[in-house]
């Protein structure tokens, strides 16, 4: 039987295609400058090969055009062009890639950047133009086509005339309709933001013609509009220029850029990464709770860049729950992005990155830690409950990640120690870790429990925030010694092994008695302790809950 060929609606196809790959209208621009970078790359590796092609960086340039009367945006670029066939086959056939065959046919040469691949970035001007208008000359010929087309019914290529080599496109905006408007996309000032917010990195000058103003000759207090050409982009990231070029002020600009916060980073890292999987990263551990941080509408995440050109503005799977305080981005040549480029399409890359991150953060913060304690204090004062709750969260997997960040008051040095810090001044014959578990250490203080640790001379650390005992449960011993709530009933003292007074009890039987009647069902037993110094009572547990545990779970919705 002879086989029947499927039939599609093309234009309904491309309109389905479009709006279901990209979730927002404005990365059309993104995709057009793309490919205009990418057509001057190929330039440029040509000459790299082709001693008869010079290149000089000057001469390449990519140029946005606004005329609102025609309501038309232009987007010129100086890279490679397309002849007739390749008009056709690159803009004619949906999902084609004229960069792709380049970079498989060019395949021996490393150091690509070229960021094309799925044939679709450039269906996506039918997002915010009706019509879209193609001019080509190539740099192999010296004639020049006309491309042009209004969506999928198809396409017109004629002969035209074109000084230089390179390609214009040219979109016709939409009109407005009554649910959408178009004319964000012939204002100056919004296309600047987009050309920054995605391609403030591609290599070559993304120019524009600002409207300016200035004071009009002749005539006081009157200002006139002029044009001036303006290069938008940065061009080179900071991530790629060498650590040793930039100052600490290069780094806290890119993070005020950037509104990663609107507070001075305590710290930053710069990682170039060329192992295992290739990137850049820049990195920062903020001084301030955002205003949202503890709640459930803070979202954590990196930004991700691919060779440069923003994917995503916040990666989460790049972070840890329990580092959800980092900014910063990563950008990497190694990543395989799905067809929008929205999406990672394998994430083995993205795991070892992270992997990577997780580590680079944990370092540099037990760098500080050591070497600048007070700033370490600042960023702590903010963020501890989070390491805290990472210890806690996960059943503990991550307590070895996270334990040496942690800092408790010590009752010895009357500030903040490290559980490191606490067991390597542990006097031979202490057996654990003591705490105290409250709402403040003046009352931690005047706890009949500590007393007695305190006398023996051992330091106790005062958790004094809700998640720090829960932590320390998780935590359970640290270089093998044990956590002991100063609270708990067997302290661990020697004094203690006869700690019940027996011959106390029995000369009191009677009031012993009444007490335990008096209070039947709030205690479990009344005893008369040894334990005791200058206090004439106290309140001991039995099993792992402790009182001030207890406080915490019952304040828990359930
Ligand atoms: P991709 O960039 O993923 O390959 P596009 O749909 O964005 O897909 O573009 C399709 C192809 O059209 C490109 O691979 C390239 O060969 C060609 N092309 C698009 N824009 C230009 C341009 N400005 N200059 C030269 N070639 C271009
Ligand atoms: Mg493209």
């Amino acid at each position: 039987m002879a086989k029947q060929q499927f039939k599609a609606e093309s234009k309904r196809l491309l309109e389905m295609m479009i709006n279901s790959i990209y979730t927002q209208r404005e990365i059309f621009l993104r995709e057009l400058i793309s490919n205009a970078s990418d057509a001057i790359d190929k330039i440029y590796y040509r000459a790299l090969t082709d001693d008869k092609l010079v290149f000089n960086k000057d001469d390449y340039f990519i140029k946005i055009t606004v005329d609102k009367d025609s309501r038309t945006l232009t987007i010129t670029d100086t890279g490679i062009g397309m002849t007739k066939e390749e008009l056709e086959n690159n803009l004619g056939v949906i999902a084609k890639s004229g960069s792709l065959a380049f970079k498989n046919d060019n395949e021996a040469k490393d150091g690509y950047n070229i960021i094309g691949q799925f044939g679709v970035g450039f269906y996506s001007a039918f997002m915010v133009a009706d019509d879209v208008t193609v001019i080509s000359r190539a740099l192999s010929s010296d004639e020049a086509y006309k491309w042009e087309s209004t969506g999928a019914d198809g396409y017109t290529i004629e002969p035209c005339e074109k000084d230089s080599v390179g390609t214009e496109i040219i979109l016709k905006i939409k009109q407005n309709t009554e649910d959408d408007t178009y004319e964000e996309y012939l204002e100056e000032y919004r296309l600047k933001s987009i050309i920054k917010k995605y391609s403030d990195f591609i290599r070559y000058p993304i120019k524009m013609d600002v409207t300016e103003h200035r004071p009009q000759e002749g005539s006081e207090g009157e200002f006139e509009e002029y044009k001036e050409e303006q290069t938008v982009n940065s061009m080179v990231p900071i991530w790629r220029k060498n650590k040793s070029e930039l100052t600490p002020e290069d780094y806290e600009n890119f993070y005020m850029e950037k509104r990663y916060g609107f507070d001075k980073p305590v710290s930053h890292i710069h990682i170039k990464a060329d192992g295992a999987v290739v990137y850049n990263a820049i990195l920062y551990i903020p001084e301030k709770t955002p205003f949202d941080y503890y709640t459930k509408e803070y979202e954590k995440g990196l930004e991700l860049y691919s060779n440069g050109v923003l994917i995503m503005n916040k990666c989460a799977d790049l972070l840890p729950d329990y580092f959800s305080f980092v900014k910063g981005m990563v950008d990497s040549e190694d990543l395989s992005l799905n067809i929008s480029r929205e999406m990672l399409q394998h994430d083995r890359q993205l795991k070892l990155i992270a992997k990577n991150i997780q580590s680079k953060i944990k370092s540099q913060l037990q760098t500080l830690l050591k070497d600048e304690r007070e700033k370490y204090e600042q960023f702590y004062a903010s963020f501890s409950r989070q390491l805290k709750f990472g210890v806690y969260n996960d059943y503990g997997m991550n307590k070895d990640v996270l334990q040496d960040l942690l800092l408790f008051t010590s009752s010895k040095e009357k500030k903040l120690v490290t559980l490191d810090e606490y067991v390597s001044r542990m006097p031979e014959d202490q057996k654990y870790i003591y705490y105290a578990a409250g709402e403040s250490v003046e009352r931690l203080e005047k706890l009949p429990q500590t007393e007695l640790v305190a006398d023996k001379g051992y330091e106790i650390l005062y958790l004094t925030d809700d998640i720090d005992e829960f932590a320390i449960k998780i935590i359970m011993n640290y270089k093998d010694k044990e956590f002991k709530s100063v609270s708990s009933g067997d302290l661990g003292i020697e004094a203690d092994a006869s700690d019940v007074d027996t011959k106390a009890e029995e000369d009191n039987k009677e009031l012993f008695t009444a007490m335990k009647e008096l209070l039947s069902g709030k205690v479990k037993d009344v005893k008369a302790s040894k334990r005791l110094k200058s206090h004439p009572v106290c309140l001991t547990t039995e099993g792992e809950i402790s009182i001030e545990m207890e406080k915490v779970l019952n304040a828990m919705p359930s």
